[in-house]
C-alpha cells in the first residue's frame, strides 16, 4: 500500500504557494505596470514583506526593473516594470480548421504569428509546423521550447497524440518527432488542458486566485480541462476531462465525434448551435455559416441566431451543473469562440446551472467567460513552456 509522506507533501505544498504568489506578483506587474510594491500588496492582499521578497527575486532574475515614479510632493515612489525578456517560447495551436504557430515572451504576449489551414494529412500538417517553427528558431535564438495544443486525446508524459477524432489520427509521437527535427524541447497536451493551464498562469487575477476550476472549451466538439490545487488533472494516460461524452439526454441536434446523439458535446458544441440555427431558419439561410458568423448575426439582432446560442447555452449550463455536483470547483470558465457571445448567453447559462443544481443544495461556484479571448488555445500552447519556466527559475 502506498503511504503519503506528509512531511514531503507539506513541502511541496508550500513551494506551490510560493510559485503561485510569485506568479500573481509577476502578473500584476504585467497588467498594471508601472506599479509600486505597496499597490501590489494592497491589491493582492499579500503581505508587504512577501511582496518585497518576491520582487527582489524577480529583480535578481532580470524579470522586473525599477523606475522612479512621479512625485506627489514627497519622495518619488519606486515603481516596477516588466522586462520583456524577448521571445522564449513557441506555441502551436493545432486546430481542426486552422493551425497557428506563434512566438511568445515570458508573460504570454504573442510577438509573431503564422497561420495556415490544417491539412487532414498528418504529414502535410507536420511539415508546415516544422517549417514555421524552424523559421522562428532561426531568427529567435532564445527560444527555449515549443508547446503544442491539439484537439484530441494526448499523453503528455510521452508527448503522443493518442487519438485526434476530427482527422482520425492515431498514435502520433508529435513531441518526439518535432524535437528531433528542431532540436528544442517540445511539450504537448490536449487543447482544453492547455487552455486551463493558460487560465491558471496567464488569466486575470479573479481566475488566478482560484485553485480548483474547470475550463469548458466549446468548439466543434467540447472538452474540459480540470485544475485541482493549481495543477492540471490528467488522469491515466491523459484521459481525464472527457466530459464532452457524458450522457445528458437523447436526440441531440448533431452526433458527437464518436457518433452518439446522447453526449454533452452533441447538445452543447458549436456544431450543435449551428444545427439549431439551420433548423430554425428552415434552410432559408442562403449558405452554411461559420460559428463566428452565427455570433455576429446574434449581435446584429438575428433572432434565430440568438435563440440558437441561448438554447445551446442551456445545455452547456446543464453539463456544467453535473460537473459541479461531482467535483465542486470554485469556478467554471467557458472558453472558445463562444466566450465572445457572453452578453447573449450569460443569463441563460447562469439560470440553467441554477435550475439543474437544485438537488445539490449548495450554490454552484462562479462561471466566467475565458479571460484569454480568441487566443485561448494558443495561450494554452505557450503556457506548456511558460509554466515550466516560471517554476524552474524559483530557487529551491
Ligand atoms: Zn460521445
Amino acid at each position: 500500500m502506498r503511504r503519503i509522506n506528509l512531511k514531503k507533501a507539506n513541502v511541496a505544498r508550500s513551494d506551490t504557494i510560493r510559485y503561485i504568489n510569485r506568479q500573481i506578483v509577476l502578473n500584476y506587474v504585467r497588467e498594471k505596470e508601472p506599479i509600486s510594491r505597496a499597490e501590489i500588496s494592497h491589491e493582492t492582499a499579500l503581505q508587504r514583506s512577501t511582496v518585497s521578497l518576491i520582487v527582489e527575486e524577480l529583480k535578481n532574475q532580470g524579470l522586473v526593473y525599477e523606475i522612479e515614479g512621479e512625485s506627489t510632493g514627497g519622495r518619488p515612489p519606486t515603481l516596477l516594470r516588466l522586462r520583456a525578456a524577448g521571445c522564449i517560447a513557441i506555441g502551436v495551436d493545432l486546430g481542426t480548421a486552422v493551425t497557428t504557430v506563434a512566438t511568445g515572451d515570458l508573460v504570454g504576449r504573442v510577438l509573431r504569428r503564422e497561420t495556415f489551414a490544417t491539412d487532414p494529412d498528418m504529414e502535410v500538417t507536420f511539415r508546415r509546423i516544422v517549417d514555421n517553427v524552424q523559421s522562428f528558431i532561426a531568427s529567435e535564438p532564445s527560444i527555449e521550447g515549443v508547446g503544442i495544443s491539439l484537439p484530441g486525446l494526448v499523453d503528455p508524459e510521452t508527448g503522443t497524440a493518442l487519438f485526434v477524432p476530427h482527422f482520425k489520427w492515431r498514435d502520433w509521437s508529435i513531441a518526439e518527432d518535432l524535437a528531433k527535427v528542431t532540436g528544442v524541447p517540445v511539450r504537448v497536451d490536449n487543447d482544453a488542458n492547455a487552455a486551463a493551464l493558460a487560465e491558471l498562469w496567464l488569466g486575470r487575477p479573479e481566475i488566478r486566485d482560484v485553485r480548483d476550476f474547470i475550463l469548458v472549451l466549446v468548439e466543434e466538439g467540447l472538452g474540459t480541462g480540470i485544475i485541482f490545487d493549481g495543477q492540471v488533472y490528467h488522469g491515466m494516460v491523459g484521459g481525464a476531462g472527457e466530459f464532452g461524452h457524458m450522457t445528458i439526454g437523447k436526440g441531440a441536434p448533431v452526433a458527437c465525434a464518436a457518433g452518439s446523439d446522447e453526449c454533452w458535446e452533441a447538445f452543447a458544441s458549436e456544431r450543435a448551435a449551428l444545427a439549431r440555427y439551420a433548423e430554425k431558419t428552415n434552410g432559408s439561410a442562403t449558405k452554411d455559416i461559420s460559428f463566428r458568423e452565427l455570433i455576429d448575426l446574434a449581435f446584429e439582432g438575428d433572432e434565430a441566431a440568438k435563440e440558437s446560442l441561448i438554447e445551446t447555452a442551456s445545455y452547456i449550463g446543464l453539463g456544467i451543473s453535473n460537473l459541479t455536483k461531482g467535483l465542486s470547483p470554485e469556478a467554471v470558465i467557458l472558453g472558445g469562440e463562444i466566450s465572445r457571445a457572453w452578453p447573449v448567453i450569460a443569463d441563460e447559462l447562469h439560470s440553467a446551472i441554477a435550475r439543474n443544481s437544485i438537488c445539490r443544495g449548495l450554490p454552484a461556484g462562479v462561471t466566467f467567460a475565458s479571460t484569454l479571448g480568441e487566443d485561448t488555445r494558443l495561450m494554452g500552447a505557450l503556457s506548456l513552456i511558460l509554466a515550466g519556466k516560471f517554476a524552474s527559475v524559483v530557487p529551491a
